[in-house]
Formats: C-alpha cells, sequence, structure tokens
C-alpha cells in the first residue's frame, strides 16, 4: 500500500526550501504526496516562529489536521517547533531546526513504534544540514539554501534564537548542488536567513561562491534572495559589474528609516550609512533596483520618527517595499518594550505600501522602451508574466513556455505590473 503524505509550509524561502527538499526525498522513497485538505497517513506542517501570529497560525494547522484526519501522523518541523513552548505535544512527531532532513527516518520508526518523537536541537552546537534542493515542474526558478542560522541578534526578532549560529553549505557542495539545478532551471536563488555572511567557516565569501557558480555551471541568472547593507562588499558589486548573469536588484533590510529605532532594534548601520551605501552601489552599477524591508510602529515608534522614516524612503527612491507591521514575538527584548496600538501601525503600514506603489511606478518608468530580459513564470489571461533581472513584475502579450528567458522591451507601466513586448522569441 502505498503511504500519503501532505505538507504544509507556514514560513520563509528557507523554509519553503527545506520543506520541498524533505518531500522530493518522500517522494523518492515510494510515498505519494497529496493536496495538504485531503486525506493522508502524514501531514508535514513545517512552522514559523517570526511572530506570535506566524506561531499561532503553526498551532492552528496541527488543530485542524487533528480535527480532519484524526489517523493521520502530525508531523511539526521549524522555527516554532524548536521553540519547546510545550503548545505542540499533541504531534506524533516534532523535529527542530538541525534533524529535518531525518524526517523521512522519524516517520519510519514512528510508523513501527507508534512512540512519539521528540528531536529538538542544541543550537549551541548546530551544524549545517546539507539539503538537496528539489527540483519541480511548477517552478521556473531554483532556490538554493547555502546558509543557516544568525549571530546578530535584532532586538524583535526570533531567529538567532530557534535557528542557532550562523553556518555554511560547504563551497565545493553548493557549487555541484547549483550545477544540478543549472541544468534545469535558468536562474537560481541564493537563499539562507542571513545570507551575506556566508563562508566564514571556509574562509571564503558569497562573492567568491557567486564567482565559481558562475564559472563552474551553466546558470543563466544567479540571483541573492536579501544581503544586509554591512556584507555589500567591493567584491560583490565588482562582480556584479562584470557580470550580466547576476540580477541587478538587491533586496538590503531597512526595517526603519530612524536612528533611534535603528538603535532600539540592533541594526548595526545609521541612516547615513546606509544611504551611502546604496548610493555607491548606484554609482557603480547604474540602474540597479535596491528594495527593502521595513517595520511599521516598532515600539515606542513616535509620529515624528515614523515621518523621519517616510522621509527617508522617499529620498532612498526603493524599487519596492516590503511591509511588516511590527509584531510582537515573545522571548525577544522588543517583546518588553511600550507597544505602539495596532491601529497605529497598520495605519502608517498602509501609508508605506501606497508608497511602495508610487515608488514602482518610478522606478519602471526609467526602463520605458529599455530591453530587459525575462524569465517567464506563467501564462493567464492572454499574457505571460515573470521577473526581469531587476525583480520587475513583466507582462507580455501571449502565452509562451514556462521557464523561459526573454528579452522585452518595456512599453508601459500601468495597474501595478509592468507591459512590454518580446523583442525576439
Ligand atoms: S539579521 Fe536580524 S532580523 Fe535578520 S535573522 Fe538575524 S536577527 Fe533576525
Amino acid at each position: 500500500m502505498v503511504m500519503k503524505f501532505s505538507v504544509c509550509n507556514l514560513g520563509c524561502k528557507v523554509n519553503a526550501y527545506e520543506a520541498e527538499s524533505i518531500a522530493a526525498r518522500l517522494v523518492q522513497s515510494g510515498w505519494e504526496r497529496v493536496q495538504f485538505t485531503e486525506p493522508a497517513d502524514a501531514a508535514l506542517i513545517f512552522t514559523c516562529a517570526v511572530t506570535n501570529i506566524a506561531a499561532g497560525k503553526s498551532r492552528k494547522m496541527m488543530h485542524r489536521v487533528r480535527r480532519l484526519n484524526p489517523d493521520c501522523v502530525t508531523v511539526m518541523a521549524g522555527c516554532y517547533a524548536q521553540v519547546q513552548d510545550g503548545m505542540l505535544e499533541d504531534a506524533e512527531i516534532i523535529v527542530g531546526t538541525e534533524n529535518k532532513n531525518r524526517i523521512p527516518e522519524y516517520l519510519e520508526e514512528y510508523m513501527r513504534e507508534r512512540k512519539k518523537i521528540r528531536a529538538y536541537t542544541d543550537l549551541q552546537s548546530v551544524c549545517f544540514d546539507n539539503m538537496v534542493s528539489a527540483q519541480s515542474d511548477e517552478k521556473s526558478r531554483a532556490y538554493l539554501k547555502v546558509q543557516d542560522g544568525c549571530d546578530q541578534f535584532c532586538t524583535y526578532c526570533i531567529i538567532p534564537y530557534v535557528r542557532g549560529r550562523e553556518r555554511s553549505m560547504d563551497p565545493d557542495r553548493a557549487v555541484q548542488e547549483a550545477s544540478a539545478l543549472a541544468k534545469t532551471y535558468h536562474e537560481i536563488v541564493l537563499t539562507g536567513i542571513h545570507t551575506g555572511r556566508y563562508g566564514k567557516e571556509y574562509n571564503v565569501t558569497l562573492a567568491s561562491l557567486m564567482k565559481r557558480i558562475l564559472n563552474e555551471t551553466s546558470v543563466q541568472r544567479l540571483r541573492i534572495s536579501s544581503i544586509e547593507i554591512t556584507e555589500i562588499t567591493d567584491e560583490l558589486i565588482e562582480l556584479m559589474k562584470e557580470d550580466d548573469r547576476i540580477a541587478k536588484h538587491l533586496h538590503i533590510p531597512l526595517q526603519s528609516g530612524c536612528d533611534r529605532i535603528l538603535s532600539l532594534m540592533n541594526r548595526p548601520y545609521t541612516t547615513a550609512e546606509y544611504y551611502d551605501k546604496i548610493e555607491w552601489i548606484r554609482e557603480q552599477i547604474p540602474g540597479i533596483a535596491v528594495s527593502c524591508d521595513l517595520i511599521t510602529g516598532f515600539p515606542t515608534e513616535t509620529d515624528a520618527d515614523f515621518e523621519e522614516t517616510f522621509a527617508f524612503l522617499k529620498k532612498c527612491r526603493f524599487s519596492f517595499l516590503h511591509v511588516f507591521p511590527y509584531s510582537m514575538r515573545q522571548g525577544t527584548p522588543a517583546a518588553e518594550m511600550a507597544q505602539v496600538s495596532s491601529e497605529v501601525k497598520k495605519e502608517r503600514a498602509g501609508r508605506c505600501l501606497q508608497l511602495s506603489g508610487e515608488l514602482a511606478k518610478e522606478y519602471a518608468s526609467q526602463w520605458i522602451g529599455k530591453k530587459v530580459s525575462v524569465l517567464f513564470e506563467q501564462s493567464r489571461n492572454g499574457y505571460t508574466e515573470g521577473y526581469d533581472s531587476h525583480y520587475m513584475y513583466v507582462k507580455i502579450p501571449g502565452n509562451h513556455p514556462r521557464g523561459m528567458l526573454a528579452e522585452c522591451i518595456i512599453r508601459e507601466y500601468r495597474d501595478d505590473a509592468v507591459y512590454a513586448e518580446a523583442a525576439e522569441l
């Protein structure tokens, strides 16, 4: 009898990468993957602990599975599983940060012995868990997780407490993985929890890894998922200038545009340092897209602090903003600070989202009449859509193959999208 399993990912790109990798291994070992709501022998929930809300969702998902599918073995994995607050005790299997790779084994063991399994991780001695990148026909680009953990301890963030110390994939292994992925995907996205800190234990840098991937594989586009302003080196920018295959977009978390708040967040830069660096990057690579993450309503943020942030966002001319209303996370220093009301958080987030639309339009407008290369992701409503090197979401008329990389000429910005026509197909 074929055993069935389902997967639910509640977290970030790194969580998604890990969930898909484990799912691929289960399928290879003869399990059948079904939709999350369908009856299954096992349900794998990759949890998130980044906010109280995310943790709550993880618990809710566990109870939902148990209600809909009482005989199903529930596997709780990921960051919230590592928190060990006793709220997931109903689950048959709980897997902490490091042991996700062993989920197929734990399932086998549980099916055999029917004894609950608790595989938490000692975060002081955690190693990099080499996972094989899952290949899926549904995707046009592949993620490659090369780094894990974080030593920065921003005051609002639980990740250093659940993912442990910074660690990296062996460079040779990373090039090998990238080489395999490049046979199927035109674009590879290097990802991690703190990607810019890749390679310390191997005495190499993210830029040197990227150089090897560009030299030793057939990758056509290489992208960095996000990188801290303090980790953007001359070496990296030199490489980005030299090689057209590197996506001309940097997603650089800002979090606040007010120095008082940045210091309360324990962020390692000032607004002046951040601004000077992105202006320098733009001088080096004209037209590069710079986007950021932003938290609104961080504890004690006043109206004046927020107006400072809002003005700074405009000054930085980002290509878009990822906006997150602050969400308290128990166990972090910021949770002990004076909280801002959720109405105010939401109102500030709303203003920033509107600004993000205006900034995206402004950024895209400089590309009208110019050529960009677009990686096609999907076709719908008579258009084929995908991201270009600058991470602009581009639509061109017609139905074109998913995963194709094509030159397109930008024609206009309309309804939060960039419209183009194919230069050659
Ligand atoms: S850099 Fe800060 S926000 Fe990012 S994972 Fe580390 S502690 Fe969290």
